[in-house]
């Protein structure tokens, strides 16, 4: 990108709440029911139906703004926001406009540099969501309308994005906090987590904003990234050639790698809005404001300050251990069995998340429970199998998900620790390896290695490594002495 120009950003993010049920009506939310099963009059937009509000959702958005330090509005209302669809049956979206429920809030991403940013969130709204047009089943357009009347949190940000990877950041940020709440899975690439971005560009140390075009139909984090980078450098090309950026809604196309405009006719946005008559204004209260605020997790930045904090452990480990609210559960469970916060932080983060990446599987899928992970790094540490054998019943623990000590047990794997046994088992190795020994007394210390390498495969890697190495150096010592 052309140093000399900046980019504004500004994302407008659409979350599909986790209700069981529809915002107005009592239809199912359940995600691949059979087409146009979820329905009834109310979604249907039949007429004389009335809507009545899911207080969840109510729940819900005052539960994020809270995490999004917004301030909650004690008044909202909902508002009717008019245009034709096919898949908009009642051609109104119920939504929110003038009066939203949650405004003036922020998060705060942190850049590569280790430097924090704090983006503003203009504010948070709930609306329902339209259905969907189909058109790839051979007809022209086919039309579900489970998903209509499905809840939505949009989440508005102020202009205060100046690179696609902030934007990452942030959205990677929100998704984080809304998956922490459960109040959303936060799935692009299965729509219920949905960007609109917003982008200008302007010279460096220009105040005023460009004019700014939106583009919307990014299903992935990377495709936001990518059409952002995109159509910054695009606007740059156009005012390095004198023309002018107009404003325009373009659609991504991943395939192509290009973002186009869309059809002008659907650019004149008017919608008409006005205050849906159906519907009384929401009033959160101060006490209702506090019942949902005893809701409130631990939020990930929170968390993973004390995860700094109490268990002592580095930023790198509690950014990786918080990443998500489950797996910063399993961390914490496995330390009701064992206090090794490092050890136990080492193995989430090696062995637990190479399994979860390469199966492709969530923490909540993962065989081996925490207590019993807990189990195995005690049997370390109180050098019942050496960290070596530990890697060998790991797998075993996956397969079967048995207690470690049944394994270890099963499997005679317990740690040699009788030093009469090991020092014979010495004793054997070094009067076998005569040439060796006459090396090492010699000064060759590389046959070290050696020696403990034969130890260990005689004793099949049970000797406790520790007493191998200390009874190994006064064997050598003695030999050594004896020889002078
Ligand atoms: P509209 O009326 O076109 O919907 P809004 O003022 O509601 O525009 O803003 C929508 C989104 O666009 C917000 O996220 C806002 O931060 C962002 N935005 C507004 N102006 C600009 C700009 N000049 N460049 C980039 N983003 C902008
Ligand atoms: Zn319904
Ligand atoms: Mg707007």
């Amino acid at each position: 990108m052309d140093p000399k120009y900046e980019a504004v950003i500004g994302l407008e993010v659409h979350a599909q709440l986790l209700t069981d049920t529809k915002i107005f009506c009592g239809c199912s939310t359940k995600f691949g029911s059979a087409p146009n099963t979820n329905v009834c009059p109310v979604c249907l937009g039949h007429p004389g139906v009335l809507p009545v509000l899911n207080k969840k959702v109510v729940e819900f958005a005052v539960l994020m703004g809270l995490a999004t330090n917004c301030t909650i509005n004690k008044k909202s209302i909902f508002a009717r926001k008019h245009y034709f669809y096919p898949d908009l049956p009642k051609n109104y979206q119920i939504s929110q406009y003038e009066e939203p429920i949650c405004e003036h809030g922020y998060i705060t991403i942190e850049l590569k540099d280790g430097t924090k940013k704090k983006i503003g969130i203009t504010r948070i709204h709930m609306e329902e969501d339209a259905g969907k047009s189909i058109h790839d089943q051979g007809f022209d357009t086919l039309i579900d309308l489970n998903r209509t009347g499905t809840p939505l949190l949009e989440i508005v940000s102020e202009p205060d994005i100046r690179s696609p990877e902030e934007a990452y950041l942030y959205l990677a940020k929100l998704k984080q906090i809304l998956t922490y709440l459960n109040i959303c899975d936060g799935n692009m690439e299965e729509g219920s987590l949905r960007c609109d971005a917003n982008i200008s560009v302007r010279l460096k140390g220009e105040t005023k904003f460009g004019t700014k075009t939106e583009v919307k139909n990014m299903n992935s984090f990377r495709n936001v990234e990518r059409a952002l980078a995109f159509e910054i450098e695009r606007q740059i090309d156009l005012l390095e050639d004198g023309k002018e950026v107009i404003q325009q809604t373009l659609l991504w196309d991943a395939d192509a790698n290009i973002a186009y405009p869309m059809r002008s006719k659907e650019e004149a946005h008017d919608y008409r809005y006005f205050p849906e008559p159906d519907l009384m204004p929401v009033i959160v209260t101060e006490e209702w404001k506090n019942e949902i605020l005893k809701l409130m997790p631990e939020l990930p930045d929170s968390r993973k300050e004390r995860f700094i904090n109490q268990y002592n452990l580095p930023a790198y480990d509690a950014e990786i251990l918080t990443s998500s609210r489950e797996l910063a559960d399993y961390y914490e469970k496995i330390l009701t069995v064992t206090k090794d916060y490092k050890s136990a932080s080492n193995w989430v983060m090696t062995e637990v998340l190479k399994v979860i990446n390469d199966e492709k599987i969530t923490i909540n899928e993962f065989p081996v429970s925490p207590e019993n992970l807990g189990k195995l790094i005690e049997l370390i540490n109180r050098n019942i199998i050496s960290g070596k054998i530990a890697k060998d019943v790991f797998p075993e623990m996956l397969k079967t998900n048995k207690d470690p000590e049944e394994i270890v047990k099963e499997k005679n794997l317990v740690q040699i620790t009788d030093t009469t046994e090991i020092e014979k088992v010495i004793e054997k190795i070094l009067s076998q390896n005569q040439k060796q020994v006459e090396e090492y007394l010699s000064g060759k210390d590389k046959v070290w290695a050696f020696f403990v390498g034969q130890i260990m495969r005689e004793t099949k890697g049970k000797a406790n490594p520790q007493i191998v190495n200390e009874l190994l150096k006064s064997k050598l010592e003695a030999i050594k002495n004896k020889s002078l």
